[in-house]
């Protein structure tokens, strides 16, 4: 059975974290994802709050799991008896940082390897802050805050945002 772990902040979710999701699970038994917990990151929602809302936008997706970890991404999937480290890949900005990510959790454990998913087009620009900036400012969030989470978002940021 092939165990994956998909680790991040997802703070909050968005569509192009959720596009990397759909196309993992179709290729792994079950995709765990990871939600970290790093007190020194200054984060919006509480990781209890990032992991329920991941679980809102993927509990139509049978083999996909959400829980939070704090340590060692290897350690964490070690645990979860997990193979595969999945990481996204927008522009060649994230390849030098990701690059680093994966050849030392390689080293940490020659077990576990990454793949990564090139982002579909139409979200190479998005991350969870721009998604933050844009929905603090209450613009548009359609596309790329999923459904589910955009109301909730709003109400954190204290804003009366457009759809
Ligand atoms: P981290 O703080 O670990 O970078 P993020 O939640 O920002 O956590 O991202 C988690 C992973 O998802 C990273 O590998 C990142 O490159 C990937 N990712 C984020 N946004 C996108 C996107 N729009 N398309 C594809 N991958 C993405």
């Amino acid at each position: 059975m092939k165990i994956a772990v998909y680790p991040g902040s997802f703070d909050p979710i968005t569509c192009g974290h959720l596009d990397v999701i759909k196309r993992a699970a179709k290729i792994v038994d079950v995709l765990i994802i990871g939600v970290l917990n790093n007190s020194s990151k200054k984060s919006l929602f509480t990781p209890e709050e990032r992991v329920e809302l991941i679980e809102r936008v993927v509990k139509d997706i049978p083999n996909v799991k959400v829980e939070s970890f704090s340590g060692l991404t290897v350690d964490f999937a070690k645990e979860r008896n997990a193979t595969v480290l999945v990481r996204g890949l927008r522009a060649v900005t994230d390849f030098e940082y990701e690059l680093q990510i994966a050849q030392t959790n390689h080293k940490l454990n020659p077990d576990i390897d990454t793949i990564f998913f090139t982002t579909s087009v139409e979200y190479a620009y998005l991350s969870s802050s721009i998604a933050k900036e844009v929905a603090s400012f209450g613009g548009s969030v359609q596309g790329l805050l999923p459904e589910e989470i955009i109301d909730t978002v709003f109400e954190k940021l204290n804003v009366k945002g457009r759809k």
